[in-house]
C-alpha cells in the first residue's frame, strides 16, 4: 500500500473535485449527503448492535430488569447516532473546508481537521462509556506511533520489550486499583480482572489474606475460571465463522488455541499466589503487594504477546493515576482534557487510515469501514486511484 505524503497529496489532489475524494455516489455536495448519512446510520446501527449485545450479556442476569433494558436501549441509540454523525459529518465538513479554501483540498483539511472537529460528538455517549472509548482511542494512537517509529527504524519492538511493558503496566495498574479500592470509588476501566480489596487489620479476625477461605482454593478457582474464559473466547472466534460445519471447525482446534486460556489463567494465578504469600509472610495485607504480584504476573504475557495488550496495561495505569491527579486538584477540572484528547486521537487515526494505511492499526479500518457501511473503502479506493493517475 502506498504512503501518501503531504507533498504528494497536495500535488495530486488539491484541485480534484470533492465528489471524487469524498462522495463518489453523487456529484452534488447537498444531494450526496442524503446517501452519506443514510449509509452512516445503517452502518453504525449494525456496528454497535454487536458491541452493545456483548457488553450487556457480560453484565448477566441483572440486565433482564425492565429499567436496565430501557437504559441499554437508550445507550445503543445514542451510540448509533454518535457513529452516524461522525461518519456523515466527516464528509460534510471536508466539503465545507474545501469550499472555504477556494475549492482546494489541503493535506490537513481533507480528513485530519474535519475528524478532529466532529470528535465532540463523543459527548453523546454517557460519561462512563465515554471514558472507555477515549481510553481505546489513546491506545490506538500509541500503537500507531510505535509502528511509525518502528517503520522509520528508530525502534524495534521485541517480544522481550513488550513483555517488560506489560509487567510494569500490570504492576502499577493493580497497585492503583487496590489503592482506589480503599477509597471505595472506581474508575471505569476494562481489564482482565479486578484485584481484591485490601483487608484492613482487625484484632478479632485471624484472616490476613484479602479473600475468605483457604488460599489454594482461592488461587485454583481463579486459575480454572480464567482459563475457561480465555478458552471460550478463543473458541468463539474459531467456531463462530465456521458454524455451518461444526465438526470441521472442531477438528481445526490446535494447541495454540489454548494459549489465551493459559495467558489468563497464569496471569490471575501468579498474581493471587504472590499476594497470598506476602500476606502470610508479613501477617497483614497491603496495597503495595500488588506491585511485585502484578509485575511477576505480567510474565504470563509470553503465552500470548500482543502489542495492544501491553499498551492497554500502561494507559490503564495512567488513567487511574489521572483520577488521583483530578482528586488532588492537580489537573484542572474546568478544562475538558479527555474530550480534547479524544478529538485529537480521532482526527489523527482517521487521517492515518487514508494516508498511512500501512501502519494504521487494523481496528481503525474495521471501525471506519463498518460505521460508514463500506463508504470509506470506496473513498479510499478513489484517493489511491487519483494519486496513482497523477504520478
Ligand atoms: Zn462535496
Ligand atoms: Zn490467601
Amino acid at each position: 500500500m502506498v504512503e501518501i505524503s503531504k507533498h504528494l497529496f497536495e500535488k495530486t489532489c488539491s484541485d480534484v473535485h470533492c465528489s471524487v475524494l469524498l462522495h463518489p455516489w453523487n456529484r452534488s455536495c447537498w444531494t450526496s449527503s442524503i446517501e452519506t448519512y443514510k449509509s452512516a446510520f445503517a452502518g453504525s446501527a449494525k456496528f454497535y448492535i454487536l458491541i452493545h449485545l456483548v457488553q450487556n450479556l457480560m453484565k448477566g442476569k441483572k440486565m433482564l430488569k425492565r429499567k436496565e433494558l430501557m437504559k441499554a436501549g437508550e445507550y445503543y441509540i445514542r451510540s448509533t447516532i454518535l457513529g452516524a454523525l461522525i461518519a456523515g459529518s466527516c464528509s460534510s465538513l471536508s466539503c465545507l473546508l474545501r469550499w472555504l479554501l477556494g475549492r482546494k483540498f489541503t493535506y490537513y483539511t481533507y480528513f485530519l481537521i474535519p475528524n478532529t472537529i466532529n470528535g465532540v460528538f463523543i459527548l453523546l455517549e454517557p460519561p462512563k462509556r465515554r471514558g472507555l472509548v477515549i481510553n481505546l482511542f489513546c491506545n490506538l494512537v500509541i500503537e500507531f506511533w510505535i509502528r511509525l517509529l518502528e517503520r522509520d527504524g528508530y525502534l524495534t519492538m521485541t517480544k522481550g520489550k513488550q513483555t517488560f511493558m506489560f509487567m510494569v503496566g500490570s504492576a502499577v495498574l493493580f497497585y492503583l486499583m487496590r489503592l482506589e479500592g480503599e477509597s471505595g470509588k472506581r474508575t471505569p476501566l476494562l481489564w482482565l480482572f479486578r484485584p481484591e480489596k485490601v483487608r484492613q487489620k482487625t484484632d478479632d479476625s485471624k484472616i490476613v489474606c484479602p479473600h475468605d477461605g483457604p488460599c489454594t482454593k482461592h488461587i485454583l478457582k481463579g486459575v480454572s475460571s480464567y482459563f475457561g474464559i480465555g478458552f471460550a473466547f478463543t473458541m468463539a472466534r474459531v467456531l463462530l465463522p465456521r458454524i455451518s460445519s461444526p465438526l470441521k471447525a472442531l477438528a481445526s482446534v490446535r494447541g495454540e488455541h489454548f494459549k489465551m486460556g493459559l495467558f489468563f489463567a497464569t496471569y490471575i494465578g501468579i498474581y493471587r499466589a504472590v499476594v497470598c504469600y506476602l500476606c502470610r509472610k508479613q501477617g497483614y495485607d497491603s496495597a503495595m503487594y500488588a506491585l511485585p504480584a502484578g509485575y511477576l504476573a505480567g510474565l504470563s504475557f509470553l503465552f500470548k504477546p500482543n502489542l495492544g495488550f501491553a499498551i492497554a496495561s500502561l494507559t490503564g495505569a495512567f488513567k487511574l493515576y489521572s483520577t488521583i491527579l483530578y482528586e488532588k486538584k492537580i489537573l484542572p477540572e474546568n478544562i475538558p482534557l479527555p474530550l480534547m484528547m479524544y478529538c485529537f486521537c480521532q482526527g489523527l487515526l482517521f487521517h492515518s487510515r487514508n494516508v498511512h494505511p500501512d501502519i494504521c492499526p487494523q481496528y481503525v479500518f474495521k471501525l471506519t469501514d463498518s460505521v460508514s457501511n463500506g463508504k470509506s473503502r470506496i473513498v479510499f479506493k478513489n484517493l489511491l486511484e487519483t494519486v496513482k493517475a497523477a504520478m
